[in-house]
């Protein structure tokens, strides 16, 4: 038995529909680095996901797989380490997933959190009203349920969902006398970093996003951009950390040393919000350029050559799976 047989597994994906951004890395990839050294990482590019939402962008969706590997790779996903791979590379996940389908109550799916969102928001997008993404948790499902999937990196808002695919697996198993694991949620530290105009999640099609790929001009000037304490009035007056956004990313790039001198030289009126978004300009760049430096040197045809490899050895690993589920199953 290999090493890998050995450890348990985490599954993760993210849906590439459009640049990636500062979110994806400190809310996703940065966990994704710190789990590849204890587990056996399945980590894709959930394309059916995307589709959900962006049915009609194809092209997008198209490029944004090739972004996101080479942004995965940049900031240090380790091939040795993890296995990468394209969800609709592999057709047995849609299998196992229509199987889900026909075993999962309406009422299950009714308690998505991201379908709740959208049935009680007025403003929510008008394309997210179809099949595909009411049913979404029980593809999610699929994606864990395939590879056996232990653990399931997630944000506290998204447990619900691990809850809905722990439901499926179970009566999955109990139908058809099956031994899949059932998933449990693994709580990511930081899940998500605010957007640089305050809003809570940073998010391209609220346009208030960092590239992961800036390049150290165009980085300091989003710095520069970035929502401080709306009440402060000027540099006499003390400023309140706690409600100042650039603070919020001084706790995520800066060390616990920095953030406490930012605190109390805040607190005290005894720094400028330039000064300090000079200092959070330092910790970034020490953390970011190299990423971005390392993105340049990966070419398309590095990360399509990743993808196809990863694709192998995941549908390998996957198609035998769906093989002995097809057996339990009768088909
Ligand atoms: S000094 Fe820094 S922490 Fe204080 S309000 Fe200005 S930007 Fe925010």
């Amino acid at each position: 038995m290999t090493q890998e047989q050995n450890k348990e597994r985490v599954l993760s994906g993210m849906r590439p529909t459009g640049a990636l951004h500062l979110g994806h890395y400190v809310g996703v990839i940065k966990n994704w680095i710190e789990l590849q050294k204890s587990y056996e990482c399945f980590l894709f590019l959930a394309d059916w996901h995307a589709l959900t939402s962006n049915f009609d962008e194809i092209d997008m969706i198209k490029k944004s797989r090739i972004e996101y590997i080479r942004g995965w790779l940049a900031s240090g996903i380790d091939v040795d380490k993890a296995i990468i791979y394209c969800q609709s590379a592999i057709p047995e996940i849609l299998m196992l997933s229509q199987v889900f389908l026909c075993l999962t109550p309406p009422g299950w799916a009714d308690r998505s959190p991201s379908w709740k969102d959208f049935q009680s928001n007025s403003n929510a997008n008008n394309k997210l009203d179809n099949l595909g993404f009411y049913t979404y948790p029980i593809l999610q499902a699929a994606d864990i349920a395939i590879v056996r999937g232990n653990w399931v990196p997630v944000g506290e808002d998204q447990v619900p969902h691990v809850e809905i695919a722990r439901e499926v697996i179970r009566k999955f198993n109990r139908l058809y006398k099956t031994n899949l694991p059932e998933p449990a949620p693994k709580l990511t530290a930081t899940s998500k970093l605010a957007g640089i105009d305050g809003a809570l999640k940073m998010s391209s099609s609220i346009g208030n996003v960092i590239s992961l790929f800036e390049d150290e001009k165009s980085l300091q000037k989003k710095i520069n951009k970035i929502k401080t304490d709306d009440k402060r009035q000027g540099v006499e007056s003390p400023g309140d950390p706690n409600n100042c956004t650039v603070f919020s990313y001084h706790k995520v790039f800066s060390k616990a040393e920095l953030c406490n001198e930012v605190d109390g030289l805040c607190r005290g009126a005894k720094l400028s919000c330039g000064e300090c978004k000079s200092k959070l300009g330092k910790s970034m760049k020490e953390e970011l350029l190299p990423i971005s430096e390392k993105s340049r040197q990966i070419s398309d045809k590095d990360c399509l050559e990743v993808l196809h490899e990863g694709n192998l050895k995941a549908g390998k690993i996957i198609k035998n799976e769906w093989n002995n589920l097809k057996e339990k199953i009768g088909f």
